[in-house]
């Protein structure tokens, strides 16, 4: 969506349509901003609350949406296994298949692909006449780990906006993995190791199903493996995987490896193995950025992200064909102000949704319960934090 009215990086706008931290409900509605998290008051429970509630609808697995606490969980069957390893076996947890529904005080229930990782939904929920879909994350491309995104029809939506500047168009995946791809090559062809930081959970396993397993082996770090294991057990398609002291690594093979790890591994002893001559890259939305790159200090930055990039968030939007819109974590104040210049009815949440992309912390992707996203965010530049 391009025009000359498009929000820019670093803009400093006022909103029309609502500040980001309003919310003030309107009699009916059907989610409502509540200290403990999104609130449906006439089915009396939460989505993705970050304070512990009698009942939580979670809509996928990352920390800042998956919290510890709740008495009775409810999210897609396929987020059985990593709400388990993240929250506890012992937690009460109901799962549901993608469009399967449940009536709750009324409320009809169900639970859509998001896109995002493995188990990611949208809510539906459907009461007196009116439908409100909330999006939990979501990324409209698939990208072979996890079912594809679906536009639901809804009368109103609550989006993220984790990359809602139209500064953010993602590459298609074709294009992302042959850069990638050539890299490792070059790389190997050279004799230096490949490390790939990338989120643990969702973005680890979409490198791995995308790469070219031809170039050399695969290491995959301690915190990123046990997710591997749960999206093979799911079905999904991953090449081979090396622990890092795998005897049958030898130093030459590990000169030809791709070694996918969570950032916080740049700075610990475990990266010493591969050499000290090794390529590093990291891989996140935010990579568009340049100065973001910079920071990282590592070699390359790969622009690739679990997220709607802006052309991908106007899309799901218009897709809903809803006349209200919430927005959530990220660049709420201009997505508020540019849906209101579309003549669309847009307000924000004010959330404590976190932003897995910009987490810098080792256990992210697997944390011990009670742990929190987050860690070194560089959050957008231009956005202050929400
Ligand atoms: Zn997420
Ligand atoms: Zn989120």
């Amino acid at each position: 969506m391009d025009s000359a009215n498009a929000p820019r990086a670093g803009e400093t706008v006022q909103t029309t349509g609502g500040r980001a931290d309003a919310g003030a409900p309107a009699a009916g509605d059907l989610v409502v901003a509540r200290p403990e998290g999104l609130y449906c008051p006439p089915g009396d429970f939460y989505i993705d609350p970050w304070r512990p509630v009698d009942r939580a609808v979670i809509t996928h697995g990352h920390s800042d949406h998956a919290r510890v606490g709740h008495a009775h969980y409810l999210a897609q069957h396929d987020s059985a296994a990593i709400l388990r390893r993240r929250l506890g076996d012992d937690i009460t947890l109901q799962t549901l298949a993608y469009g399967e529904a449940i009536v709750h005080h009324g409320v009809r229930l169900s639970l859509h692909p998001a896109g995002h990782v493995l188990g990611s939904a949208q809510v539906r929920l459907e009461h007196g006449g009116r439908v409100w879909v909330a999006s939990g994350d979501y990324k409209l491309e698939a990208d072979g780990t996890n079912a594809p995104f679906e536009p639901v029809r809804c009368d109103t939506f609550i989006t993220e906006s984790t990359f809602g500047l139209p500064i953010y168009r993602w590459p298609s995946q074709p294009a992302l993995f042959a850069e990638i791809n050539d890299w490792w090559r070059r790389n190997a062809e050279a004799g230096r190791a490949s490390v790939l930081y990338a989120y643990a959970l969702g973005k680890a396993q979409r490198l791995l199903h995308g790469v070219d397993a031809s170039i050399g082996p695969i290491v995959a770090h301690g915190a990123v493996e046990p997710l591997n294991a749960v999206y093979r057990a799911a079905g999904v398609r991953l090449p081979p995987t090396f622990n890092a002291g795998d005897p049958a690594l030898d130093k030459a093979a590990l000169s030809r490896a791709l070694v996918i790890a969570p950032p916080s591994a740049a700075s610990s002893p475990w990266l010493k193995r591969f050499g000290p001559d090794l390529a590093d890259a990291f891989a996140s939305g935010w990579m568009q950025l340049r100065g973001t790159r910079r920071r990282r200090g590592v070699d390359r930055g790969f622009v690739v992200s679990d997220h709607a990039d802006w052309p991908g968030l106007m899309a799901a939007i218009r897709g809903t064909g809803a006349e209200r819109v919430f927005v959530t974590h990220g660049s709420v104040a201009t997505m508020v102000r540019w849906l209101g210049e579309q003549g669309l009815r847009a307000q924000g949440f004010a959330t404590e949704y976190g932003d897995e992309e910009a987490a810098g912390d080792t256990a992210a992707g697997d944390t011990a319960p009670g742990d929190a996203a987050g860690g070194d965010a560089p959050a957008s530049p231009s956005e202050p934090a929400q």
